[in-house]
């Protein structure tokens, strides 16, 4: 490709509203320019970036026996009424009307289309198992769009969908796509993590993200030092609580009596240990929540350790909680937010794991002012329930193995594999005629990858201060051909002629044939990122050379013209081997 006939508007300045390096990047690059918030019209560079992941991600998912298709974007609402979704989705789901008043929705995902087609289209056991993908645009009106192409509201995504006899089966394939998914991602040059994932709005119950490290990441995830243990913080589990925190008045201490202390204006945890001269283990943190059918819930936690919203989600079996509002809190337990304490309480008390080790603690009062001392729980409180609801910290012992301790790294999701069970199957009969001709509820499971998330993903773990460091397989070029124009006529017959015989040996090659300056040119160059740099200058090619750069090293190096081919050809290929799965 000729620069000058290639639309590549890059730009000099950091543009105002990207905060991350891939959305910062992208833009300077000209591979994406934004049309509204989190809707983006990829340019040709970007385009071709974007391709590469969705054509390794067709690659693999062929080869693990699924069938590409394409579906609608625009949805009908009544397969979302069938599935139940259609209200539980919320206003991420952009719904819409047309001119007859029929309601649609664009689609964010699209379990209820492929299982309305599977209805009505699978009759028999012998018809599965099947696999059914497609890489297609999808629609979520994100409450932030942001970052670029990470958090876009449009979105290119790869989503599959397996239907099965037995449980055994789906489990089977649930493997043979997570397999597909660490192929994928390693022949994409990411460095990843799959880890154990909650299953969200999709539902479900297992599931896998894949995770690419970043310092940019929105995740967080742990990781054993130790087994293969790997789990988004929102699922980690937890051992022992942290040794160190132990309280001080041990297990083997005589029960006190219960009584009430001043506590005037103390109401955190820290603010209360210090004035009490207690360890903050020897508080026990009471927090109100109420769940999305408007119940209250007085949660208690051991204070050195925090609530997993998402745990506590999953222990309630509810779909979302959230904390109270101090009106609430005052109205509950008769005290102003931080002097509440489980004693006495008039609504279901939680209670993590840690609190069950406790005794002689203290707790808030239900009093303006005052907390209790020497709290026992089979003396003074009655807890619904204990659960773990605990949020795993960095340096635990890992829950597992039992021998090695988490370490947290921040990740993007890339990717996430689902086992739903018969979450849709059974509500839109996805049924088949099974060997007796009885019928059986099919199992299914499906599988996510953000194409242009991914691909937003590599420049995050990919770059430096000049520009993008592509890996390989994801690059829009293989090599950059950079004539120093002004240095004549010889220079430019050169140029051309390498571009011929890169691009007859199909190497993807950019040459920048613009009339600009060195200097304009290689920052450039940097910025794009191409894995392969050639220069050809007048005073290299008088020596029969030209000048061969890694864009990922700062070494340069004359490679002789007659062995620029074979060096290019060697380069590439040990560029790719870097990325075999
Ligand atoms: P997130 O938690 O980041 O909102 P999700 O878990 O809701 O994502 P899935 O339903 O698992 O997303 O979708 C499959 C994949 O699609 C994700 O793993 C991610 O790579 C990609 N994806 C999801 N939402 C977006 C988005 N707003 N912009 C770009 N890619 C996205
Ligand atoms: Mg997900």
């Amino acid at each position: 490709m000729r620069y000058s006939q290639f639309m590549i508007p890059t730009l000099k300045e950091i543009p105002s509203d990207a905060q991350v390096i891939s959305h910062i990047l992208m833009l300077r690059a000209g591979m994406i320019r934004k049309l509204a918030a989190g809707i983006y019209i990829y340019l040709p560079l970007g385009l071709r970036s974007i391709r590469k992941m969705e054509q390794i991600v067709r690659e693999e998912m062929n080869r693990a026996g699924a069938q590409e298709l394409l579906m609608p974007m625009v949805q009908p609402a009544e397969i979302w009424q069938q599935s139940g979704r259609w209200h539980k989705y919320g206003p991420e789901l952009l719904r819409l009307k047309d001119r007859k008043g029929g309601e649609f929705c664009l689609g964010p995902t699209h379990e209820e289309v492929i299982t309305y087609l599977f209805a009505n289209e699978i009759k028999s056991y012998r018809q599965l198992p099947i696999n059914l993908y497609q890489i297609q645009d999808k629609f979520r009106d994100e409450i932030r769009p942001r970052f670029g192409l990470m958090r876009g509201r449009e979105f290119l995504m790869k989503d599959a969908y397996s239907f099965h006899t037995t449980e055994e089966d789906c489990h089977r394939e649930y493997k043979v796509m997570y397999d597909a998914y660490t192929r994928i991602f390693k022949r994409a040059g990411l460095n990843f993590r799959a880890v154990e994932a909650d299953t969200g709005a999709i539902g479900g119950s297992r599931s896998h993200e894949f995770q690419v490290l970043a310092q940019s990441g929105e995740d967080l995830i742990l990781s054993c030092d130790q087994c293969s243990y790997s789990a988004n913080v929102e699922m980690a589990e937890t051992a022992a609580p942290p040794e160190e925190a132990r309280t001080v008045k041990a297990a083997k201490a005589e029960m006190e009596p219960l009584r009430e202390v001043e506590t005037p204006d103390q109401r955190t945890i820290e603010e209360v240990s210090v004035f009490l001269k207690a360890a903050p283990a020897d508080l026990c943190k009471t927090l109100i929540y109420f769940d999305d059918q408007g119940r209250f819930y007085a949660v208690c936690i051991r204070g050195d350790c925090d609530v997993n919203e998402m745990k506590l989600r999953r222990a309630l079996g509810v779909t979302a909680v959230y904390l109270a509002e101090d009106a609430d809190i005052e109205k509950l337990t008769g005290a102003p937010t931080g002097f509440a304490g489980p004693v006495g309480l008039k609504i279901p008390v939680v209670a993590d794991t840690t609190v069950k080790a406790m005794r002689n603690f203290i707790t808030g009062a239900n009093k303006k002012d005052v907390h209790l001392v020497g709290v026992n729980l089979e003396r003074d409180v009655t807890i619904e329930r204990f659960a773990d609801i605990r949020l795993a910290q960095e340096g635990e012992v890992c829950p597992r193995c039992g021998t090695g301790r988490y370490k947290a790294y921040r990740g993007i999701e890339v990717g996430q594999v689902f086992y739903l069970g018969r979450k849709y199957s059974e509500p839109m009969g996805a049924n088949v005629l099974g060997p007796n001709g009885e019928p059986i509820v099919c199992t299914m499971g499906c599988y996510g990858i953000g194409v242009t998330r991914s691909v937003a993903a590599a420049i995050e773990q990919n770059h430096d201060d000049d520009g993008i460091v592509w890996p390989a397989p994801l690059a829009p070029f293989e090599v950059h051909l950079v004539p120093l124009l002004m240095q004549g006529e010889a220079v430019v017959e050169a140029t051309e002629k390498i571009y011929a015989e890169l691009t007859s040996r199909g190497v993807e090659t950019l040459m920048d044939d613009r009339d600009e300056r060195a200097g304009v040119k290689f920052k450039d160059a940097d910025l794009l990122g191409l894995p392969i740099r050639i220069t050809i200058g007048k005073k290299a090619l008088e020596q029969g050379a030209v000048e061969f750069k890694l864009r990922r090293e700062a070494k340069v190096e004359l490679v002789p013209l007659d062995k620029l081919l074979a060096k290019v050809k060697d380069t590439l290929r040990a560029l790719y081997d870097e990325c075999k799965p």
